[in-house]
């Protein structure tokens, strides 16, 4: 089975054993952000996707993703009800 997946990074379309929202060029780069986040939520557990997105300066989309890709399990932020505006 291969899948279609499309890349949250750089919206390259690509394909993939394994369904993704990361291609491999951009791999590196989402696990330094998934890093930094995990490190965040252990200080601060209740934070929201907002709170996150200004202290490291990543997009609250993104946070969003990688909540939907289930990294991010111990948040229980109210983050998923933000509108989903892609524009950054
Ligand atoms: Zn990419």
């Amino acid at each position: 089975m291969i899948y279609t997946c499309v890349c949250k990074h750089c919206h390259k379309v690509f394909k993939s054993k394994i369904r993704t929202l990361c291609c491999k060029d951009c791999r590196e780069k989402d696990e330094d952000q998934l890093d930094d986040i995990v490190q965040y939520l252990k200080l601060y557990p209740n934070s929201n996707a907002l709170q996150i997105s200004e202290e490291l300066g990543i997009h609250p989309y993104e946070i969003i993703k990688f909540m939907e890709e289930g990294w991010l399990g111990e948040a229980n932020g109210t983050f998923s009800q933000l509108p989903d505006d892609r524009e950054i």
